[in-house]
């Protein structure tokens, strides 16, 4: 026979261990709650898998309230990138700088001159607020922003393109991740691609044999995640844009990253500048705000006055454009790049991927022992170099000299595979969970975005599994 010996829900609701709950989640939700749990108490003595059920209200109260904090979790977490992809798509891209947080939590609490001009009183253009800045970090004449670079790609062939031909080599017919293809959107934007040149050499001939009277525009793409090598050839964009000119068209560079500055400076591999495409003649470049900028989210359309203005009126962009938190962050990361000096210092992703592998590798050495410590005898925990990305297309050769701890199990191959799983998998459960990457049968945590090693550190006694 079943015996159920559980309280009513409503003893439980003025029940003193519940109160806390109440004024913490409400009285509906921790109701639910409630019920929810004494139905699933309820279930197996019912169907007589239980002799008998007898919970005290305060472990009631206490499991409701287990329930109730997982329910209310955030499902916006923070991680920690140990993966050795700094600008990493998956997890967010860039980090914005204070100066961009502090500029966000002032949009996000108090009224602002969006689309107000302060000196007129009139109505004003969300763009312009970032206008004058990217004049002067890149010398071009205009700016429209929208949701991301994407967009940027698809309002420009459409507003410049539709119904016409658009010119493109073989060799830059790319596709970014998550079924962004260059084919695609052109057709999306109703322009008619004309391949030209082969997948590892296209000529200006090329181009030139193609343009014809239903020609709209020429394109170009930064093939940013992937590199062609060997026998190769491309038109440099001066000569295309003098080509195009000659026959009228515009040239549209789509740079994907887009640095505003050389990045050599800092040691980083080479990224054509905004500035450079615009002075070998680009008409319309295009870039992301989140990826080597820096930034927030967003697309940048820069480059001639015209044509930007042919772009701002098309009704796509209304459905394209940014938000006030985008165009604050924006500003205030733009306004870094005043002064190069100080920028990577200020800015975290050029801080991250300009910190020397000497000052990585000396953390993992630092961190190895508690490491070791924590996992025991089962495994081999060593402070090693490693080779990390810079990510999101940029570079997708180079590697970026790192450090990470290098967590490798020490059992049999045959039962590998499963402890490395058991235990990626337990740093993912941490509170703030920890995302390396397996390879070559060890777990890697390369430390280069390891900021805040008191919070890593602080959580480490509470990794469970992957022992032995
Ligand atoms: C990344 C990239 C895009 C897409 O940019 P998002 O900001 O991710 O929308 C487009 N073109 C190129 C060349 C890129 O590298």
């Amino acid at each position: 026979m079943s015996n159920l010996r559980l309280p009513s829900i409503d003893s439980l609701l003025r029940h003193p261990a519940c109160q806390p709950l109440v004024e913490r989640y409400g009285r509906d939700a921790l109701l639910a709650s409630l019920r929810q749990l004494l139905n699933d108490l309820r279930e197996p003595v019912l169907s007589g898998q239980l002799a008998a059920v007898e919970i005290a209200p305060e472990v009631l109260a206490g499991r409701a309230g287990e329930r109730l904090i997982a329910q209310h979790r955030s499902q916006v977490r923070r991680v920690f990138n140990l993966t050795g992809t700094v600008l990493h798509t998956n997890l967010g891209r860039a980090l914005l700088p204070e100066e961009a947080i502090e500029a966000v939590q002032m949009a996000a609490r108090y009224p602002i001159n969006l689309e107000f001009d302060l000196n007129s009183g009139k109505r004003g253009d969300r763009d312009d607020l970032i206008e004058g800045l990217i004049r002067e970090l890149t010398g071009a004449e205009a700016v429209t922003v929208v949701n991301n670079n994407a967009a940027a790609v698809l309002l420009t062939l459409n507003s410049l393109g539709a119904r016409k031909e658009g010119i493109i080599s073989r060799g830059e017919l790319i596709e970014i991740g998550g079924a962004f293809r260059i084919p695609d959107i052109m057709a999306r934007a109703g322009v008619k691609l004309v391949e030209v040149g082969t997948t590892n050499r296209t000529h200006a001939k090329d181009y030139e044999a193609a343009i014809g009277l239903r020609s709209g525009l020429i394109m170009r793409v930064h093939a940013s995640n992937y590199a062609i090598s060997g026998f190769t050839t491309s038109v440099p964009t001066a000569e295309l844009a003098e080509l195009a000119h000659k026959h009228a068209l515009p040239l549209l560079e789509d740079l994907g990253s887009g640095s505003l500055l050389d990045l050599t400076r800092w040691g980083l591999p080479a990224e054509p500048t905004v500035r450079q495409a615009l002075l070998d003649g680009a008409d319309i470049v295009t870039f992301s705000g989140d990826k080597l900028l820096g930034g927030p989210q967003a697309g940048l359309i820069v480059g001639r006055k015209e044509l930007i203005a042919k772009i701002k009126k098309n009704p796509l962009k209304r459905a394209l454009r940014v938000d006030k938190l985008t165009l604050a962050a924006l500003e205030a990361v733009l306004g870094l790049y005043r002064d190069p000096d100080r920028l990577a210092e200020r800015l975290p992703s050029l801080r991250l991927l300009t910190r020397t592998q000497a000052d990585i590798l000396a953390q993992a050495e630092r961190l190895q022992p508690s490491l070791a410590q924590r996992l025991g005898e089962g495994w081999n925990v060593s402070a090693v170099p490693a080779l990390g990305m810079i990510g999101s297309g940029s570079q997708p050769v180079a590697r970026l000299p790192s450090g990470a701890l290098c967590l490798r199990p020490l059992v049999s191959k045959r039962l590998r595979g499963r402890l490395l799983l058991g235990l990626e998998t337990a740093f993912r459960a941490l509170p703030i969970p920890v995302l390396g990457r397996i390879d070559d049968d060890a777990l890697w945590l390369d430390l280069r975005q390891l900021d805040d090693e008191a919070a890593w550190l602080a959580q480490l006694d509470q990794l469970h599994g992957g022992q032995g």
